[in-house]
């Protein structure tokens, strides 16, 4: 049987589900993370094919710039994707997946960027961009 790992929104009204194991997540440092996830964002890549969402008219969409658009439930505000529109990769938000999920975080990136008020003090490797 194909792995599967599956989360929601806090409210449960999106539920998604992803086939196959979940790649090392990134955790994102920069400004517009920061903003949409309240501290910083670690988000997994899969393939859009791979990814089912249930309750789908509850996710909204965002443009946060030309080329990507960040979704969230529209009933509870949860942050849930990243979406490179012209990709068929997405990142789904870690906060989304019930454990196990089997997957490690893997790397910080667009530290330059980071908060004032903390550190990074794991031994993951961090890009400044
Ligand atoms: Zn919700």
């Amino acid at each position: 049987m194909t792995e599967r790992h599956a989360g929601s929104c806090l409210c449960g009204a999106v539920r998604i589900e992803v086939e196959g194991p979940l790649p090392g997540p990134d955790a994102c440092h920069c400004t517009m993370c920061r903003k949409i996830s309240g501290h910083f964002l670690a988000s997994t890549d899969v393939q859009k094919e791979a990814v089912r969402v249930l309750g789908e008219e509850h996710v909204g969409w965002f443009q946060s710039s030309e080329k990507v658009r960040r979704g969230f439930c529209t009933r509870c505000g949860s942050t849930l994707f990243w979406d490179p529109i012209h990709k068929d990769t997405i990142a789904v938000a870690m906060g989304v997946f019930d454990p196990p999920t089997g997957t490690r975080l893997h790397r910080h990136i667009f530290v330059a960027d980071k908060g004032d008020y903390y550190d990074i003090t794991d031994e993951l490797p961090q890009s400044p961009d």
